[in-house]
């Protein structure tokens, strides 16, 4: 009980101090003899408005300020009754958030990076999800969407079942060298992809954008297509998007997104003011969910490479396509990438062009090439056999 009186009065110290205003001396002195009165309502604290501007300051302030009664901030101080259901509010939330993180989540393997992720959802439940937000979507859009015949849609499918089948393969791969290792825990999360229903979109629509949707759903705008005309560059997009999707960045965020709003709901209630609510809210989005954000672009980025040159894509093609994409889309500048949901174009192709990246899709892509005239070979020997 003691400890609970003593957070009370800690929290109300420091509450109290929060909302009471700055007393700091003026830094103009122009008032004459005829305003002392204003310039001791300045002294006092209760006229800082008037002090920030100093064409107001040089300027008698109105009467009905000076008059203006203490508590005019609708900060006040609050209640040992307020400050306690404060605290019993932020630590409900927190505790929902540790019984459902128990309960519901665990550590998954991303395949192709081996990073580890927090997710809460089931496949299941990404699925159900994705469909029912993908059935909106096409409702949403409607006549937009091109017909299935449409030589766009056929284009855009055929490139996505390129992709998905180097997919395929490199998680076959990826899946048996776990097996081999001692360490189970570590074994990449592929569960979410059994059975899924992929589905892709052509969309008429100018913007130059592509995205995906929990459940392997991915749609493509007519936009993109007119700006990237090659098979290359269209398959460097959808190798990004089914990348998202192997990773299961959607539910991730949805799991990062519960517990952005647990902090956001505990700092609100202890350490900052209600009026203050959105500085917290951009605080949050600065610090966890955009560079959050950022770092699942980067690495849907790194397994689209990989998925590029397993498809017998060129990989090089990749750094060049992301620097034509932030020309396009003004998202070209490294300095004011702290502030988007994507890294710069400028950084996206720098981290593909490295060394340890681009070496590795090169091998694949090399890989590729030779199993594809492989199989041909084959394919044309039986062909032969079977006509013959
Ligand atoms: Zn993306």
């Amino acid at each position: 009980m003691n400890c609970l009186k003593n957070l009370v009065s800690g929290l109300r110290g420091r509450c109290s101090s929060a909302v009471r205003p700055p007393l700091r001396p003026p830094t103009t002195r122009c008032y004459s003899a005829s305003t002392r009165q204003s310039h001791e309502v300045l002294q006092s604290g209760r006229g800082r408005l008037f002090r920030r501007n100093p064409v107001v300051v040089c300027r008698p302030p109105p009467s009905h300020a000076l008059v203006f009664p203490r508590h005019y901030s609708s900060r006040r101080t609050p209640s040992d009754i307020q400050i306690l259901f404060r605290v019993l509010v932020a630590g409900g939330a927190i505790v929902y958030g540790v019984v459902v993180t128990i309960r519901d989540g665990t550590f998954e393997i991303v395949p192709y990076t081996n990073r580890s992720h927090l997710i809460i959802y089931t496949p299941e439940q990404e699925r159900e999800l994705g469909e029912s937000y993908f059935a909106n979507l096409k409702k949403e859009l409607g006549k937009k969407i091109l017909p299935p015949s449409h030589p766009d849609s056929v284009r855009v499918r055929g490139l996505a079942k390129e992709i998905l089948r180097a997919a395929h393969r490199g998680l076959a791969d990826a899946s048996n060298a776990a097996a081999n290792q001692r360490n189970k825990s570590r074994q990449p999360q592929t569960k979410h992809l059994d059975g899924i229903n992929w589905e892709v979109l052509v969309v008429k629509d100018n913007a130059v954008n592509a995205f995906c949707t929990p459940g392997g759903k991915i749609v493509v705008y007519t936009g993109l297509l007119d700006r990237f005309k090659t098979d290359a560059e269209i398959a460097t997009v959808l190798g990004h998007e089914v990348g998202h999707v192997i990773a299961r960045h959607s539910i991730e965020k949805l799991t990062k997104n519960m517990w952005i709003t647990i902090l956001n709901l505990v700092l609100l209630l202890l350490v900052f003011d209600a009026p203050k609510g959105h500085t917290n809210d951009e605080l949050m989005k600065l610090l966890l969910s955009l560079p959050f954000s950022r770092k699942m672009e980067t690495e849907a980025d790194h397994i689209g490479i990989m998925l590029l040159a397993d498809a017998g894509f060129d990989p090089r093609i990749a750094p060049t396509f992301y620097e034509k994409l932030g020309e396009i889309s003004g998202n070209s500048l490294e300095k004011e990438e702290y502030k988007s949901t994507h890294p710069s174009s400028k950084t996206r192709s720098r981290l593909l062009s490295k060394a340890n990246v681009m070496d590795k899709a090169v091998a694949v892509y090399a890989k590729a090439n030779c199993k594809k005239e492989t199989e041909g070979f084959f394919i044309f020997s039986s062909e032969k056999v079977s006509f013959s």
